[in-house]
C-alpha cells in the first residue's frame, strides 16, 4: 500500500494511482465521520464490508446497463476502478423522508414521498456541501444541461433497480447519495458514469418490517451494533465472506 502514490484521502477511502494509466485503486477504511467531520470514529470491519457491498451493487448495476467506474475487486479492502473526472455534485435520491429533508421541510421521518425526489449538493466541504438547484449547476458550469439530464435519468434507473433489489432481501431503500464522473475513452469521447461507492455509508437502509436502521445513521445517532448492521446488509445480500465475520478483522489477498 505505501509503495503506491496516494492521490487522495477522504473520510472513508484512500485513492491510489492504479497499475495501468487511467485506473485508480480505491482502499476502503474503517474510519467514519459524520456531521461534516464533527463526529469521527471507527467501525471495525466497515471497509471490508463496504468494498464487497459496493462491488456487488456496482456489478449488478453494470449488468443492467448502467455504466460504472468499477473494474474488479483486488482484495478485502481494495478495488480497481476507472479514472474519471469527478463532477462536483452529490446526487441524493429519496423515496422516504429522513435526515435533512425531514428537518428542512418538517416532514415526519418515515413518510413515503409522493414520488422519488432527486436533489443535488455542491461538493464543497468548507460550505458543508450545500443543496443547489439545477439553475446553480448550469449557471456555474458544474455540469451542462445534457450532463444533468443524463445524471437524473441514470439516478432514477439506479433507484428503481436498487429499491427492488433491497426490497427482495427485506430492506427499504430510504435514500442514497451517489456521484458521477466524466469518462474519456480512447477516442476521447466523453460519457457520464457512476463513480465513488454505494454502501451503508451512503444509503439509508431500513428493515422493511421493523424499520430498524441498518446504515451509517446508527453511527450518527450513537446507536449500538453499527458494524453488525453493515454485516447484516451483506449477509442478506448473500455476499458475506465465505468463512464468516472473522475474515473481516484480517484483510488478506483474494487473487
Ligand atoms: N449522505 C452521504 N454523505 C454525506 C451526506 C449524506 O452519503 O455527506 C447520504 C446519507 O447517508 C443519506 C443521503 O445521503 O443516505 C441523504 O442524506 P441527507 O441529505 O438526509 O443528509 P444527512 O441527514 O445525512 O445530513
Amino acid at each position: 500500500m505505501s509503495r503506491r502514490r496516494q492521490i487522495y484521502e477522504g473520510k472513508g477511502k484512500v485513492l491510489f494511482e492504479g497499475p495501468e494509466p487511467g485506473t485508480i485503486v480505491q482502499y476502503f477504511k474503517d474510519d467514519a465521520s459524520a456531521f461534516n467531520n464533527k463526529k469521527i470514529g471507527t467501525i471495525t470491519g466497515k471497509g471490508v464490508l463496504n468494498n464487497r457491498i459496493s462491488e456487488y451493487l456496482m456489478t449488478c448495476l453494470g449488468d443492467i446497463g448502467i455504466p460504472t467506474h468499477f473494474v474488479r475487486r483486488l482484495n478485502m479492502r481494495e478495488q480497481l476502478v476507472r479514472e474519471v473526472e469527478i463532477i462536483p455534485l452529490e446526487v441524493v435520491v429519496r423515496n422516504v423522508a429522513a435526515g435533512s429533508i425531514a428537518t428542512r421541510l418538517a416532514i415526519p421521518e418515515g413518510t413515503t414521498l409522493p414520488r422519488s425526489i432527486v436533489e443535488f449538493r455542491y461538493k464543497a466541504k468548507e460550505l458543508s456541501n450545500p443543496f443547489v438547484s439545477e439553475e446553480h449547476i448550469t449557471a456555474f458550469g458544474w455540469a451542462t444541461p445534457h450532463e444533468l439530464d443524463e445524471m437524473m435519468q441514470l439516478s432514477l434507473r439506479i433507484n428503481d433497480f436498487l429499491s427492488g433489489l433491497f426490497l427482495g432481501v427485506g430492506i427499504r431503500l430510504v435514500d442514497f447519495r451517489i456521484e458521477f464522473g466524466r469518462f474519456y475513452n480512447q477516442n476521447d469521447e466523453m460519457s457520464i458514469i457512476l463513480a465513488d461507492e454505494i454502501s451503508p455509508d451512503s444509503c439509508r437502509l431500513w428493515d422493511s418490517r421493523t424499520s430498524e436502521r441498518m446504515d451509517k445513521d446508527r453511527f450518527r445517532q450513537d446507536m449500538d451494533r453499527v458494524a453488525e448492521a453493515y454485516q447484516e446488509v451483506a449477509q442478506r445480500l448473500g455476499i458475506l465472506p465465505e468463512s464468516g465475520p472473522r475474515d473481516i478483522q484480517a484483510p488478506k489477498l483474494m487473487q
